[in-house]
């Protein structure tokens, strides 16, 4: 039968050279004598999971991440677990993980497991790979850095699409002879996955994409590091079926080298993935007119550090994350204004797959919405966990709450000093001698309307709204406050005469 994979995609560079299983079994043993074999498969099960990298502090996108995987997994009554991807050491910073535990505890996130780090688990990543090798899906290469690059530059120069594949994969077919001559003369190796199948496409169906493929990954890539650890492709699709994941959601960074990961599986359990791929949109910002990602450099709000520093409250984040990623949040948001967002049907359909705008403006907004709907004792709370803790301004954060019409001024704790400043401190004002009547009249009222009609009272010859404006910007400097008449009994009758007094 003619095969139609004809000269640009020669069968003979594509197949497993062809070892006996005698070979590829001493091969394995060559390589990995110290590796058992593969644990069972684990029972299946609905897990979500989030598998960060522990190389700084969190950032808004790994929250955003574990927040909705979390909802995910609630919705679909399965477990949620936390792993921690650490192979990489190079972009791996000291305290990382707890960074990364401190951050998701800061905002509530849960995990019903912890599947603890990849580094713990270089055996299985042994006994997986040994069992490759074995069976012909993997190989050691002995290229050196220097190999590599010159083999790269001869496909650029070809105008190919460079990779370790065809007549380039130059280690694919050594057998054992010359394997063993190479490592007893020390050389180091890494572990290739042997592509074998000359398939066209990779396909699988995205919860958030729909139908997707790729071309069947051509390219032997790398299983094991020269240091023996698996970079992120080995390690999360040995981790994924080991941990029974059954919705693996990541960012769509992660897209094109899913087909490498299927392959992977195909190779390692005779199946396609245990689980279903959803690929979340990255979110971005924009930057003169163009969007770009988040980045740790630009953009001070990347950790999730600032938020908690800024005092944002953690449910102004969540709200934020919601409208982010849930197309129609904000209309159930507008038809239930008050619902604890857990009520809200989370769902993959209404991910959608452009990337949204991370944007302060519209989270300030957001998060004045959320705050004006916090009872008094709930922002007493979180304000003085943020580290408000004077009397007077926590008395005025309690004005026009619980309300019909509550406040909408606050979007987060930090700004709470500077907006009751003149609580702590007399404000500097000028001169207004209009307060003259009202100094000398001064009663201190229990009920605003006979407060009200005092002050109605009082008014013979100017209007109502000029002198309590007069009162207002004696007593506090500022032109707008909050209710006037709760904000002279927080500051007392004595202190408003004197404030009184010096603006005559
Ligand atoms: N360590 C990967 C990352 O931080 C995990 C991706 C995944 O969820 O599989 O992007």
């Amino acid at each position: 039968m003619k095969k139609n994979n004809t000269d640009k995609n020669p069968e003979k560079t594509l197949t497993p050279p062809p070892f006996s299983e005698k070979t590829l079994k001493d091969l394995a043993e060559l390589l990995f004598p110290n590796a058992g074999v593969p644990p069972s498969l684990p029972a299946k099960r609905i897990a979500f999971r989030i598998a960060p990298s522990p190389t700084g502090s969190l950032h808004i996108g790994s929250l955003a991440m574990a927040f909705v995987n979390r909802l995910l997994a609630d919705a679909h009554k399965g477990v949620f677990f936390l792993r921690i991807e650490d192979t990489d050491k190079k972009r791996e910073v000291e305290g990382g993980t707890e960074n990364l535990m401190r951050g998701f505890d800061q905002f509530g996130i849960k995990f019903d497991e912890f599947a603890g780090k990849q580094s713990e688990r270089t055996e299985i990543y042994h006994a997986f790979a040994k069992q490759l090798v074995g069976q012909g899906h993997a190989y050691p290469c002995f290229c050196t850095p220097e190999d590599l690059e010159k083999s790269r530059e001869e496909q650029i120069a070809k105008k190919e699409t460079p990779g370790y594949k065809h007549e380039y994969a130059v280690c694919r077919g050594l057998g054992l002879d010359d394997t063993k001559q190479k490592l007893s003369s020390g050389m180091k190796w890494c572990l290739r996955f042997m592509s074998d199948v000359t398939q066209a496409r990779v396909s699988w169906q995205d919860l958030i994409r729909g139908e997707m493929s790729l071309p069947y990954q051509e390219n032997n890539f790398v299983i094991l590091k020269k240091d023996g650890i698996p970079p992120y492709n080995f390690a999360h699709v040995v981790d994924d079926t080991m941990m029974s994941t059954s919705h693996v959601v990541r960012g769509e960074e992660w897209l094109p080298s899913t087909a490498e990961h299927i392959q992977l599986h195909r190779a390692l359990f005779s199946d396609e993935p245990s689980w279903h791929y959803a690929h979340f949109p990255v979110t971005c910002v924009q930057e003169n007119g163009n969007k770009r990602k988040i980045s740790k450099r630009k953009d001070v709000f990347a950790a999730t550090d600032w938020f908690i520093a800024q005092g944002y409250p953690v449910a102004s984040i969540k709200e934020y994350i919601l409208t982010l990623f849930n197309t129609n949040y904000e209309m159930w948001r507008i038809a239930n204004p008050t619902n604890p967002y857990t009520e809200f049907d989370f769902k993959f359909e209404n991910i959608g797959t452009n990337s949204p705008l991370f944007d302060l403006q519209k989270l300030d907004y957001l998060s004045r919405e959320v705050i004006s709907r916090m009872t008094k004792s709930e922002i007493r709370e979180l304000v003085t966990e943020f580290g408000i803790t004077d009397d007077k301004i926590l008395l005025a954060l309690e004005i026009d709450r619980e309300t019909q019409k509550p406040r909408k001024d606050i979007a987060k704790w930090s700004e709470v000093p500077e907006m009751f400043d003149y609580l702590v401190t007399a404000p500097k004002t000028g001169k207004n001698p209009i307060v003259k009547v009202y100094l000398d009249n001064y009663k201190t009222f229990s009920i605003r309307e006979e407060w009200f009609a005092w002050v109605k009272s009082l008014c013979i010859e100017i209007k109502v709204k000029d002198l309590t404006q007069a009162v207002r910007v004696s007593i506090t400097g500022r032109e707008s406050t909050p209710d006037l008449w709760e904000i002279q009994n927080i500051l007392g009758e004595d202190e408003v005469k004197t404030r009184l007094r010096r603006c005559l």
